[in-house]
């Protein structure tokens, strides 16, 4: 039976646009053998739109990408953009609005990979941050700015509806993996009230997933243990923020930002799921056809498995171990190994 993936595809600025190209060359060639046929439309937003009209993310754009299966991101962003703008009014905009509470960022150690670990042992977890609440709802405000008696609140939002729906996915995932482990972490010595709510909620939660080991660690240890004993980690549940820094210390030991990718998804499927490499557009490689597209080739994979497309997704994650496996430490020009890789998923 045929079946057709309408996408939308923010390829953004800076490198965004360079490994989205390449991103799609490896999504054509996947799936030109599988009986799918992919329509994209493209949206210029970023920091190119504002500049030019001063819209983040007008409501008609936001209509037209709830109509579609899935977005692909780049990156947005340019220094000319005051800082917060296109975080608030595009990006944080795109997962409010259109419900990605589960904020999901695989890591695995690739063969071949460089790591400044010097004993990695196999690395292979993945990361479920909340991302529609903690610190990142905006709520709070300021007294007295620019005063020595400035007083500034961020309010850390936790809700038990929050905080139940994103355990329950990573219970689910945990369980769905071979070692069923499931981490949390968060500070509940000293942030008593949202932490008391989210070890409420494991431990009520977890009885209905018996066969998952679940064990708890507090932020600053989980830190320790990624460059001490990184192949503990199965699953992790984490707060917005500390999900936020986890993630890039994630990314640091398992050979960089190039190859980190991430899913902002909706997993009740009430609007389109976004998939983007973590790293951002990089002004100060871009346009030199140099940046590392694995991150968004990656991303693409995380999109086909939350379409069902699960014998692609793994043709292109085998795809990139070989590559890298290959490639080793040698630095390779952003379209070369967006086409070693197409030549891979296609001949695979
Ligand atoms: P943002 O605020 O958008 O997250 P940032 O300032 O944190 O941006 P990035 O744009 O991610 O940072 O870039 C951080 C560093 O990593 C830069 O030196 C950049 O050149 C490098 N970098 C980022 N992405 C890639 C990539 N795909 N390939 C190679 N280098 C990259
Ligand atoms: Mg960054």
């Amino acid at each position: 039976m045929s079946r057709s993936l309408n996408l939308a595809v923010i390829p953004g600025d800076g490198i965004g646009d360079e490994v989205v190209t390449e991103g799609l060359k490896v999504l054509d060639a996947v799936l030109a053998g599988a009986d799918v046929k992919v329509g994209t439309t493209t949206y210029d937003l970023g920091a190119r739109r504002w500049h030019a009209t001063g819209e983040t993310l007008p409501d008609t754009v936001l209509d037209e990408l709830r109509g579609h299966d899935a977005i692909l991101l780049g990156a947005v962003g340019d220094p000319g953009v005051p800082s917060g703008v296109l975080e608030r009014g595009l990006l944080l905009k795109l997962r409010f609005e259109l419900d990605h509470y589960v904020n999901l960022r695989p890591s695995r150690l690739f063969p071949g990979v460089e790591t400044p670990l010097a004993n990695p042992g196999t690395i292979d977890f993945v990361v479920v941050r909340e991302g529609t609440e903690g610190p990142y709802v905006g709520n709070g405000g300021a007294l007295r700015v620019g005063t020595a008696q400035e007083i500034a609140n961020e309010v850390s939002v936790n809700t038990a509806f929050g905080v139940e729906r994103v355990v329950r996915d990573a219970f689910a995932r945990a369980q769905a993996r071979p070692r069923k482990k499931l981490t949390y972490v968060h500070k509940h010595n000293v942030l008593v009230h949202a932490g008391h709510l989210w070890r409420r909620t494991v431990e009520r939660v977890g009885t209905e997933y018996p066969d998952v080991a679940v064990d708890y660690l507090h932020v600053d240890a989980a830190t320790i243990f990624f460059v001490t004993g990184p192949s503990r980690f199965d699953v992790i549940v984490t707060d917005n923020l500390f999900g936020d820094i986890l993630t890039d210390l994630a990314a640091a030991i398992t050979g960089g930002i190039g190859l980190a990718a991430s899913g902002n998804v909706n997993p009740d499927r009430t609007a389109p799921s976004m998939f983007e490499p973590v790293h951002g557009s990089a002004p100060d490689i871009a346009g030199q056809g140099i940046a590392d597209p694995t991150a968004t080739v990656l991303s693409v994979a995380m999109l086909l498995e939350h379409l069902g497309l699960t014998v692609e997704a793994s043709r292109v994650v085998d795809a990139v171990s070989a590559d890298l496996a290959e490639r080793g430490p040698a630095k390779r020009r952003t379209a070369d190994i967006g086409d070693a890789l197409a030549a891979r998923v296609a001949g695979a």
